[in-house]
């Protein structure tokens, strides 16, 4: 992996409790939960689940009196589950009104999303935005003021509109939208800042959802501010569909500094977790050399000479265990999310792809004798044969893991994170 530095964008540093977004920190994955507020047992649950996830925060709905007397619940159920993953209350048009009537709700969140799309107009909104602002700034508690392109502040867009009209050089309607967002986001801070927030309590999005409107809209608000960035591709959508789309733009944006902390927006297939966000997200940031969550599978896609199942099984398997091992081995294993694992189907590239990971497993292809030779640290270390492959292999790794990331491990917490530096 290249460890040529990435120079990101110089911003405040936020803190969220003991999460910190911006400045040197690293890239903060952050998730939603999809349950009803007022259920406190099920969102505790959820949020519980995301985090043991990798979730760094996540962000609840507080859509009405029920959802936001149920918030303090929600936040002691979390403490006295173990988890203290910070809560983000999300808020659109009554937000003022729920937060003054339950100010224990106020006070367990530690972040307020804000759409000033979504305040309402004129004075009246102007109102209701100081009000959040001004008990975000009593209670301590940051800010992100969240602007999306379905919920663009519309007497803004309008005024941009008309001026863009008179003037005699107008730019295109789409133009002019996109720059709308970023001026509600920014007009929006300063509004919060003259109103009594700090600066280093700002964190900023402009979400839209298509992919390279994302990468000009954010590209132009990273030149101008320095308040934190939070990325995300707005309604993604659902199955590879949304992963690619999110990691597109994301990727794009991350490889230029641009971008603190992550949201993959995906709709997940019925009944299924919603925990594929935050793998996703996790799975952007440590693909691209920039986080180290979880050991990676380097598989080979298999090919005509990969005619059983076996390697795929084991490919599946492997990443499931690693995964599955994470919460216990990040507390007993320091520096083994960086642990590369090469799962190869045949012996074209398997030997070769085997020696660069920490452990492969080159797998027989068709025709070729079926034994799997398992190098470990470059060297071919044993031979496997017979039907119990699979998990000769994974005792193999659970070895590796205790020997190099345990107590005196040779490899124990070592970094492979690719260095930033601030521009
Ligand atoms: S390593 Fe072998 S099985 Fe895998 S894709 Fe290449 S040729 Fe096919």
């Amino acid at each position: 992996m290249s460890t040529q530095a990435i120079t990101r964008r110089h911003t405040h540093l936020v803190q969220i409790d003991h999460v910190q977004v911006g400045a040197e920190a690293p890239v903060v994955v952050q998730s939603m939960t999809n349950t009803d507020t007022a259920d406190a047992a099920g969102t505790a649950q959820q949020v519980k689940e995301l985090s043991d996830a990798g979730s760094e925060m996540v962000r609840i709905t507080v859509n009405s009196p029920e959802a936001a007397a149920k918030v303090a619940e929600i936040r002691q159920r979390l403490d006295d589950m173990g988890c203290n993953t910070p809560l983000i209350g999300d808020f659109h048009f009554n937000g003022e009104r729920l937060l003054a009537e339950f100010p224990d709700c106020a006070q367990a969140l530690s972040k307020y999303r804000i759409n000033p799309g979504n305040v309402g107009k004129g004075a009246k909104g102007d109102e209701k935005f100081a009000y959040m602002i001004r008990t975000a700034a009593e209670y301590g508690k940051a800010v992100r003021i969240g602007v999306n392109w379905g919920s663009l502040d519309q007497s803004l867009a309008k005024r941009m509109m008309d001026a863009n009209l008179a003037s005699a050089d107008p730019k295109s309607p789409d133009e002019v939208m996109k720059e709308a967002l970023i001026v509600s986001a920014l007009e929006s801070a300063q509004k919060a800042v003259d109103l009594g927030l700090p600066e280093n309590k700002i964190i900023l999005s402009c979400k839209v959802s298509a992919v390279q409107d994302l990468i000009q809209v954010y590209r132009d608000l990273g030149a101008r501010c320095r308040y934190p960035l939070h990325l995300g591709l707005t309604e993604a959508g659902m199955g590879s569909k949304g992963i690619v789309a999110s990691t597109a733009a994301l990727s794009v944006l991350l490889q230029e500094g641009i971008g603190d902390t992550i949201r993959i927006s995906l709709t997940p297939e019925p009944g299924a977790s919603r925990t594929q966000e935050v793998v996703v997200g996790q799975e952007i940031l440590q693909t691209m050399g920039l986080r180290s969550f979880t050991p990676l599978v380097t598989a080979c896609p298999g090919c005509g000479r990969t005619t059983s199942t076996v390697f795929q099984e084991l490919a599946r398997d492997i990443q499931h265990y690693l995964r599955e091992q994470m919460p216990v081995w990040r507390l007993q294993y320091p520096g083994v999310e960086s642990l590369n694992v090469a799962v190869m189907g045949c012996v074209v590239n398997g030997p070769g792809e085997s020696k660069l990971a920490d452990i492969g497993i080159s797998l027989p292809g068709t025709g070729e004798t079926p034994v799997a030779p398992v190098y470990v640290d470059g060297e071919r270390k044993i031979t496997l044969k017979g039907d119990n492959m699979a998990a000769e292999f994974l005792a193999i790794v659970q070895e590796y893991v205790e020997t190099n990331y345990g107590e005196g491990g040779i490899k124990r917490s070592q970094s492979r994170v690719i260095p930033i530096k601030l521009s």
